[in-house]
């Protein structure tokens, strides 16, 4: 099926790109992958003469999106033609000197020159904004060349607990099986995840299976759109969630309802695991998150045996961004060890991924302890790479993300390399961030947009946008698929692969390495690498991918890829029960001085710090101030009424928002997104405390006080 094609017939849709009343005709049609959420909906960019996107379309029978966008997809890719786009490489020569824009050799040359220097005090930021090859390109740079793997991406931020916990109980740390699984369930169960405004194709697909038969079980804090449809709504106190899914592993052992033919075929550590969960009585859990025993009873009945194949458990950032994520996930695949919910049609496990590509960039191995493919960093390992890329590699993990703020603001790390990122937005606690990234000697921002973290940059680099290169995704159910170009990139910008490797070749050559490596002419060679060094890829290629996307393993190229994993159990050993006890709900709680507990996420009209979205003057004008939700209590003890000016408050900063009233949020909760307009941004009042194992912020939970502004 031909991806790219001539379309003569001007259309009569609305362009959702309003510039005035004609509508360009449409003259070329290119299919390629939504640029906002780990969905992975396939879209159609219609151009025209000008090149200009005038409309954009879904497209029909796509395995992922069935044909559908949501607002985002469909509306909100005008920011490629944003008037503020980077369009040439900006040099800081001294600090407190502007910006001012150079050549790409001055501005490589200077990089580089800085790079050399500070090389022993040196890291680099990934972003799942950007393409695999971007990501794989990225962290060879930072490991054959700069010699570290002080190199990582935003998935610390949101899924580094499911990641882990999955790696290490199921030998792989992906979504287990496919959207079309959600269609096929008996039982859905819906964890700290909001789809309708997270991942909205997602949830026309929970709506079909639910259509279709499924019962629905939401575990939330918060009253989500979904609730309206749910048999059961679970509403635990936050940071109560390992209580929570001991008691249901609890009651269906009890009950008689686990699977012990799975458990005894499949799994180690049950015994010790069960003897663990002694404590966990429904009246005990019940006491800790403050769900009746008869709820708690319900949804471990409806999940371990639905009416009809199997049950999925599907979770969102609202397990994950705690002190406890790791064990918060732990706990959740205990449970469906116990009932058997994986490898079986309707069934599995599915983190909701975050940002488009956070799928792929984390198998691209931008991560400072997995080398592409998470392989590890062990001698076979690194063998294997040094091999490949004609390098020695270096075996110590590197910083993870959360880690590289702390020690830039320890003085410890020198320079960055920060591609696609805008870590004061969405880095916990921005005062503290802002302080660290200010002390570094070079600051390196390659970006399509300005953002707030560009203010701090000694050297800007501008990257094209999705629709302005060639590439690849890697979606929440592990598909591969293809982004196509269907602009030039305006004025100098460059895709980001490009602009790396000119980086590599540059500072190879002042190191005296070998820079071979980095003259790739187009991101298929890159592919070809990366398929060449990664199993679970090797089948697939840029020739196979214009056939439609696939989802990986996909070990050989007659291979037709994996929609749903252990189909045969668990190939190269038995999954693992893990121990995992409730511990503290948070690090900070309510107290006297903030005696509210604050929530974040996201809003549907913008996509989390809102980089892109708020560049898009329909989203904007569809959410265009900071809310945040305060239950009529509290909002009647603070005298405080829906549409009223407030200030929040926490111990780091305080940020100004539109009062909405509503009973969705608990008496005593409050709930702000993380996108930034006007007033700020939530990440001013959030709390950089992490989980010990994967480091990940508790944004889910922190001490605020409201006031009237
Ligand atoms: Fe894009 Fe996600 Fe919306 Fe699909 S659901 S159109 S991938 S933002």
């Amino acid at each position: 099926m031909p991806r790219e094609h001539d379309v003569h017939a001007p259309v009569s849709e609305p362009a959702g790109f309003p510039r005035g009343d004609e509508l360009p005709a449409i003259v070329r049609r290119v299919e390629t992958v939504c640029p906002y959420c780990g969905v992975g909906c396939g879209l159609v960019l219609n151009l025209s003469a000008r090149g200009e996107i005038v409309q954009v379309d879904d497209v029909p029978y796509h395995p992922s999106s069935e044909g559908m966008l949501c607002v985002k997809g469909r509306f909100g890719v005008g920011f490629v033609h944003s008037p503020q786009r980077l369009t040439t490489p900006l040099l800081r020569r001294r600090r407190g000197e502007p910006l001012e824009p150079v050549s790409w050799d001055v501005a490589l040359d200077y990089v580089a020159d800085q790079l050399v220097r500070y090389r022993d005090a040196f890291a680099a930021i990934g972003t799942a904004k950007a393409t695999n090859e971007d990501g794989y390109v990225l962290q060879k740079f930072a490991r054959a060349v700069m010699g570290t793997n002080n190199v990582d991406h935003c998935a610390r931020l949101c899924h580094s607990p499911s990641v882990a916990a999955m790696m290490e109980m199921l030998g792989s740390g992906s979504a287990t099986n496919s959207y079309a699984d959600f269609e096929q369930a008996g039982c859905l169960m819906v964890v700290g995840a909001d789809p309708d405004s997270n991942h909205p194709v997602i949830a026309a697909r929970l709506r079909t299976g639910i259509e279709r038969g499924a019962r629905l079980v939401v575990v939330n804090p918060k009253y989500i759109r979904l609730c309206d449809l749910a048999d059961v709504w679970l509403c635990p106190r936050p940071g109560t969630d390992v209580a929570l899914f001991n008691g249901l592993a609890w009651i269906a052992l009890q009950e008689g309802l686990w699977d012990e033919a799975f458990v005894r075929t499949h799994t180690t550590g049950f015994d010790l695991w069960r003897a663990h969960l002694t404590p966990y009585t429904p009246v005990n859990v019940a006491r800790v998150t403050g769900v009746p025993e008869e709820a708690l009873r319900a949804a471990a009945r409806l999940f371990a045996r639905p009416a009809r194949g199997g049950s999925c458990l599907i979770w969102g950032m609202g397990i994950t961004q705690h002190t406890r994520g790791t064990a918060n996930v732990q706990a959740l695949v205990n449970f469906a060890l116990l009932t058997g919910q994986l490898g079986k049609p309707g069934s599995g496990l599915a983190p909701l991924r975050g940002q488009n590509n956070v799928q792929g960039c984390s198998d691209m191995g931008v991560l400072p302890d997995h080398l592409p493919g998470y392989q590890g960093l062990g001698p076979e390992a690194r063998a294997k790479f040094e091999q490949a890329w004609g390098c020695s590699l270096p075996a110590e993990p590197g910083l993870p993300l959360t880690e590289m703020m702390e020690a830039a603001a320890r003085g410890e790390l020198k320079a960055i390399y920060l591609c696609g990122e805008n870590p004061i937005l969405t880095e916990p606690n921005a005062a503290h961030v802002r302080e660290g990234l200010s002390r570094l000697e070079c600051l390196v921002v390659q970006n399509i947009l300005p953002n707030e973290t560009m203010e701090l940059a000694h050297v800007v680099l501008p990257a094209a946008s999705f629709a302005e290169k060639d590439g690849t995704f890697t979606n929440s159910e592990r598909r591969v698929q293809r982004v196509r170009q269907a602009l030039v990139p305006p004025g100098q910008a460059r895709p980001d692969w490009e602009i790396t490797c000119d980086l590599a070749r540059r500072v190879a050559q002042r190191l005296g390495r070998p820079a071979h490596g980095f003259h790739y002419t187009h991101p298929a060679e890159i592919f070809a690498e990366i398929a060449a060094l990664v199993p679970f890829l090797a089948g697939i290629s840029y020739t196979r991918l214009e056939a439609g996307g696939i989802q990986w393993p996909c070990p050989t190229p007659d291979h037709p890829g994996t929609p749903r994993l252990f189909t045969a159990g668990f190939p190269d050993r038995r999954a693992r029960f893990q121990p995992v006890d409730q511990g503290l709900p948070a690090a900070e709680l309510p107290d006297r001085d903030y005696p509210l507990l604050l929530n974040t996420g996201r809003v549907l009209y913008h996509w989390h710090g809102g980089d892109l979205s708020r560049q898009v003057t329909g989203l904007t004008a569809l959410y265009p101030a900071v809310e945040v939700a305060i239950h009529p209590a509290d909002a009647a003890a603070h005298g405080v009424a829906d549409g009223d000016r407030v200030r929040l408050t926490s111990r780091r900063g305080e940020l100004l928002a539109t009062a909405r009233v509503t009973e969705a949020v608990q008496q005593g909760e409050l709930f702000v997104p993380f996108v930034r307009l006007a007033e700020g941004a939530a990440n001013f009042l959030t709390n950089n405390v992490y989980d010990p194992r994967v480091k990940i912020p508790e944004y889910k939970v922190c001490a605020v006080r409201l006031a009237r502004a």
